[in-house]
C-alpha cells in the first residue's frame, strides 16, 4: 500500500460503483457523486460474462449477483432465415471450469444493488450532477449544477457516454449516432418454452450486421429477455425508457425464422432506443483525473462487453492507483486497459465475432485480477 488518496468518482453507475469499492479496498478514502435522486429500476439486462464475473468475484460482489442472475446454458449462434446453427459455446458450469467463473444475465438493478451494499452508503452523494471541473497540481474541484463544490487528490469520470468529465478533458465532441435501433423486452418464460432451448444464450444473425435477434434468460430463468436491433437512420432518440411499438418490431423481423418470430410473438411491451458510439481514444487520463466505462470506451452491444469492460476497469484502475504519484499511475491504469478495450469497441462496431465456430478465450479469460500491468 503506498499513500492514501481522497478520490472523487462522478457517476454511481456499473464502473462507478466497481471503481470505488475496488480503490476503497486499496485503502483510498472515495465518495461518489451520482446525478440521480436514487436509484431506480430502470433498465433489464445487463450480461456479465465469464471475465465480468470473476472480476466482480475478487471485489466480494459476485455472491450476491449470482443470487439472481440466470446462467444461460449455451452461446448459440444460429441463421435468421434457416435457423441452422452456426456456432455454439458452453457456458454455465463448462465456463466456470474453463474461466473460473460462469456467464450471469441479470437486471441492471439487481446488479447495482449487489454494488452498492458492498461500498458504504454515505459515501455516495445523490443529486449530484457534475457541471465542471478544474484541476492543478495539486487537486480537482468539481463543481457541480447545485452551485456546490467539492475537493479531491484524483477524480475519476465515471459519468457514461454523455460524460462530462470527458468533455471538461478533453473538450466537446458528441457521440455518433450509429444508424442502429435496439429494442428490448422481458416475456415471461412461461409464454416462450416451447422455443427450443431457451435456457440458451441465442444470436439470430440477420441478413445484415446490424440485423439480430439475441435472447436469454433473466431473473433467475423467470423471464427470458429479448434484445434486437436493426438499421433505422431516421430514429435518433437515444434513451432506456422510451416506448417502442411491438407492430413495428414483428414487422422488422417478419421473414425470421419462426422459433426467433415466436419470441417477438409473445412481446407485450417493448422500449427502443438509437445506439450511439465514439472512437477509441488516444488519451483518457490527464494529470490527476481520469475516465472509466462508457465515459472513455462506449461501445455498440454486439458483443455485450459495455458494463463488463467498466467493470475491469474499476478492477485495474484499484490496482494501478496506489497513491504515490497519481498522474503517473492513471496513466498506466489507461495503458493496461487501452489495447483491450479499443479491440473490443472495434470488434463491437464491425459485429462477426462469434457468428462462426471460434474461441472466446480472448474475452472470457481475461482476468482483471492478474493481468500484467505495463
Ligand atoms: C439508466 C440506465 C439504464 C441502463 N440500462 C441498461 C440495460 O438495460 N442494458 C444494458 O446493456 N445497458 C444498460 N445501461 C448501460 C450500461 O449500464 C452501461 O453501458 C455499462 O454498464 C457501462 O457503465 P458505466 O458505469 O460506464 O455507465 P452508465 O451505466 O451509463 O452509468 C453512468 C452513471 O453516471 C451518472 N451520470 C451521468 N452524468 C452525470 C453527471 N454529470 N453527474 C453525475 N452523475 C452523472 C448516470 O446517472 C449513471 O448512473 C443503462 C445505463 C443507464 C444510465
Amino acid at each position: 500500500m503506498g499513500r492514501s488518496l481522497d478520490i472523487g468518482i462522478v457517476g454511481g453507475g456499473i464502473g462507478g460503483l466497481t471503481g470505488a469499492i475496488a480503490l476503497r479496498r486499496q485503502g483510498h478514502s472515495v465518495t461518489v457523486y451520482e446525478q440521480a435522486a436514487k436509484y431506480m429500476r430502470v433498465g433489464a439486462d445487463i450480461n456479465l460474462t465469464p471475465n465480468a464475473v470473476l472480476a466482480l468475484d475478487g471485489l466480494g460482489v459476485g455472491d450476491a449477483a449470482r443470487r439472481t442472475g440466470a446462467r444461460p446454458t449455451f452461446r448459440i449462434s444460429r441463421d435468421w432465415d434457416t435457423g441452422e446453427e452456426t456456432s455454439r459455446l458452453p457456458m454455465s458450469s463448462a465456463a466456470e471450469e474453463r474461466y473460473g467463473a460462469p456467464q450471469l444475465t441479470i437486471h441492471r438493478a439487481d446488479l447495482l444493488s449487489a454494488l452498492a451494499e458492498a461500498f458504504p452508503a454515505e459515501s455516495v452523494k445523490f443529486s449530484k450532477r457534475l457541471r465542471t471541473l478544474e484541476q492543478d497540481g495539486a487537486g480537482v474541484t468539481l463543481v457541480f449544477e447545485d452551485g456546490s463544490s467539492a475537493r479531491h487528490d484524483v477524480v475519476v469520470g465515471a459519468d457514461g457516454i454523455h460524460s462530462r468529465v470527458r468533455t471538461a478533458l478533453l473538450g466537446e465532441e458528441s457521440p455518433r449516432f450509429t444508424g442502429v435501433v435496439s429494442f428490448r423486452a422481458v416475456v415471461p418464460t412461461e409464454k416462450v418454452k416451447h422455443v427450443p432451448e431457451i435456457e440458451a444464450f441465442t444470436k439470430w444473425w440477420g441478413p445484415n450486421p446490424q440485423s439480430q435477434i439475441v435472447t436469454f434468460p433473466l431473473n433467475r430463468g423467470r423471464d427470458t429477455f429479448v434484445f434486437a436491433t436493426t438499421g433505422q437512420p431516421s430514429w435518433h432518440e437515444e434513451s432506456w425508457t422510451s416506448e417502442g411499438d411491438v407492430h413495428e418490431l414483428r414487422a422488422f423481423y417478419r421473414d425470421f425464422h419462426p422459433d426467433a418470430r415466436a419470441l417477438l410473438d409473445a412481446c407485450e411491451s417493448v422500449l427502443k432506443s438509437a445506439l450511439y458510439e465514439r472512437d477509441p481514444l488516444p488519451q483518457w487520463s490527464k494529470g490527476r483525473v481520469t475516465l472509466m466505462g462508457d465515459a472513455c470506451h462506449p461501445m455498440l452491444p454486439f458483443m455485450a462487453q459495455g458494463a463488463g469492460m467498466a467493470i475491469e476497469d474499476g478492477v485495474v484502475l484499484g490496482r494501478c492507483l496506489s497513491g504515490e504519484n497519481p498522474a503517473a499511475e492513471l496513466k498506466r491504469y489507461q495503458e493496461a486497459r487501452q489495447e483491450r478495450t479499443a479491440k473490443i469497441q472495434i470488434g463491437s462496431r464491425g459485429n462477426q465475432w462469434m457468428k462462426g465456430q471460434e474461441s472466446a478465450d480472448w474475452v472470457y479469460g481475461y482476468d482483471a485480477w492478474r493481468t500484467p500491468l505495463p
